[in-house]
């Protein structure tokens, strides 16, 4: 007996189609294939649990649906877990602290333990935020806590540990959503980052949806990672992109941007901050001028999250989108939030498992969001990671936050203003935690490794934002970036080693 007898007779071709080769599946069949390719899946696709023995009590653990409101009664539904894995008890639901007891950056700088090191004999003065963010004990911690105590697979076991980790990855989802104050989890796709997310919607949401002769607008802002999908897309359907442009401050401006909307706009996708000039962009009033002409609005808020307070209804994004890493939370888990209508409306990325509610040889059957969009084994550890770091973060007080870097970008500014030769790349009203500038007579590489020598990290380079630093006639320059645990002394160093090499380096 050949492998071929064994598989399904196809209905169509009397053959199975898959061993003889792709050759030979009939054209009925291949059309049936694409045709379910996109097929919708049915509104709320049932639960595929085994079936149970007769009287048997029903295990309450999950196997295909994300359903975190549903474990609430599970044994793992406790209190957050302590920093430290002494005391570690899984969690399910965290107990946001609602109100943030007072903020002592000198307090929160012991949660960090790499703070503590030392480069070139000097303290570590950590001012590259905006590349990455440091980690807490309690990141740390949840997530040494989750291979020590809870990995598993998710969703599709009757184990005790399947149960814990499903439990650990749906209530950090539930915490994404309370972050970002989304309607529903189910708005909610854990993905690899931002850049991710924004190929994700390009290649999902905007294959379908972005045809000849439409219209995507983005600003001048952009990281490349906001630009260059669009451009791709734009080239394989014939569509426009089309740039809002920013002023010497680096401020869009509003009349031209609204001057590029009109009915032929699809979508505008455009940054909440800044990475490479620090401007806070008015999102809410920018995506309300997108809606006016009927575009759906993406927002890139890599580096929003950790400054200030994210709220998707207030903005009314259609998608929004950061990465863990900039927020305090592990590298390779990062989140696309979509109103649940567009995403259930959009085919999925990738085809594996977990993102399917029925699988023939003939047609597959999609799960609705957030499963469609998360085919294969996800990134279960750090999502709880990140859960962890949005607990941190909440625990401070993102007011508390905002508070004290502003006071520090505004001292920073002050101080750097004052060095001879030195001038501040973006100057916008509204500001986040970015120091952008570049110095008379040195390259900014040049200053980055003088930086360097004593301890201070900065980033100097593009800032994978050439559009932006080109518009103020610069390839390069020097990015200090602020975070919740820097300090007047941090800046104070840094003044110190650019006033240094300012004063004793030769020009180059
Ligand atoms: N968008 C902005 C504004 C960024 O600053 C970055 C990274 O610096 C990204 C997107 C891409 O983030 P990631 O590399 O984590 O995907």
């Amino acid at each position: 007996m050949t492998h071929s007898s064994l598989l399904p007779q196809h209905p169509l071709s009397g053959t199975s189609g898959l061993s003889a080769g792709p050759d030979a599946i009939d054209a009925g069949l291949l059309t049936q294939l694409a045709n379910d390719l996109f097929r919708d899946p049915p509104p709320n696709p049932a639960p595929q649990l085994p079936p149970s023995e007769p009287g048997a009590p029903t295990p309450d653990y999950y196997f295909l649906e994300p359903a975190p409101a549903a474990a609430t009664g599970s044994p793992w539904n406790q209190a957050p877990a302590p920093f430290g894995l002494d005391t570690f008890q899984p969690e399910l639901v965290p107990s946001l602290d609602p109100a943030p007891g007072p903020f002592d950056v000198h307090t929160v700088r012991r949660d960090f333990p790499i703070l503590a090191e030392r480069i070139h004999g000097k303290p570590l003065v950590w001012l590259d935020n905006a590349a990455t963010t440091q980690k807490p004990n309690a990141v740390i911690d949840r997530i040494a806590a989750f291979y020590r105590h809870e990995n598993s697979n998710i969703h599709r076991a009757a184990h005790d540990l399947a149960a814990r980790s499903t439990d650990a990855y749906e209530g950090a989802r539930e915490k994404v959503r309370r972050f970002l104050n989304a309607p529903s989890v189910q708005d909610i796709v854990f993905v690899r980052g931002a850049t991710e997310a924004i190929n994700l919607v390009a290649q999902s949401w905007g294959r379908r949806f972005i045809g000849p002769g439409d219209e995507i607008v983005i600003t001048w802002l952009e990281h490349h990672s906001n630009i260059v999908p669009w451009q791709q897309l734009a080239a394989e359907k014939g569509a426009r992109l089309r740039v809002a442009p920013i002023d010497e401050r680096g401020e869009v401006i509003l009349e031209e941007y609204e001057k590029l909307l009109n009915s032929r706009t699809r979508l505008v996708s455009l940054t909440h901050v800044s990475n490479a000039l620090g401007t806070i962009n008015p999102v809410k009033d920018l995506t309300a001028l997108a809606h006016r002409h009927g575009a759906k609005v993406l927002v890139d808020g890599a580096q929003a999250v950790s400054h200030l307070q994210a709220d998707v209804q207030d903005i009314d994004a259609d998608f929004y989108v950061f990465s863990g890493h900039k927020v305090f939370g592990p590298t390779g888990i990062g989140v696309l939030y979509g109103r649940s209508e567009i995403l259930n409306a959009t085919p999925p990325w990738q085809g594996g498992g977990n993102m399917i509610a029925d699988v023939t040889f003939e047609r597959t059957v999609y799960h609705a969001a957030p499963a469609r969009f998360e085919a294969g084994t996800g990134n279960i550890a750090d999502a709880v990671g990140l859960g962890a770091a949005l607990d941190y973060l909440s625990r401070l007080g993102l007011e508390n936050v905002q508070r004290h870097e502003h006071e520090l970008l505004v001292y920073g500014t002050e101080a750097l203003s004052r060095i001879p030769g030195l001038r501040i790349i973006g100057t916008a009203r509204e500001k986040a935690g970015v120091l952008s500038f570049v110095l008379e007579g040195h390259r900014p590489e040049e200053v980055g490794a003088a930086l360097n020598r004593e301890g201070i990290a900065v980033r100097s380079g593009h800032h994978c934002a050439q559009p932006a630093l080109r518009r103020f006639g610069l390839e390069a320059s020097v990015r200090p970036s602020l975070a919740l645990y820097n300090t007047r002394s941090d800046l104070d160093a840094l003044v110190a080693a650019v006033q240094q090499l300012q004063k004793g380096h030769p020009r180059y």
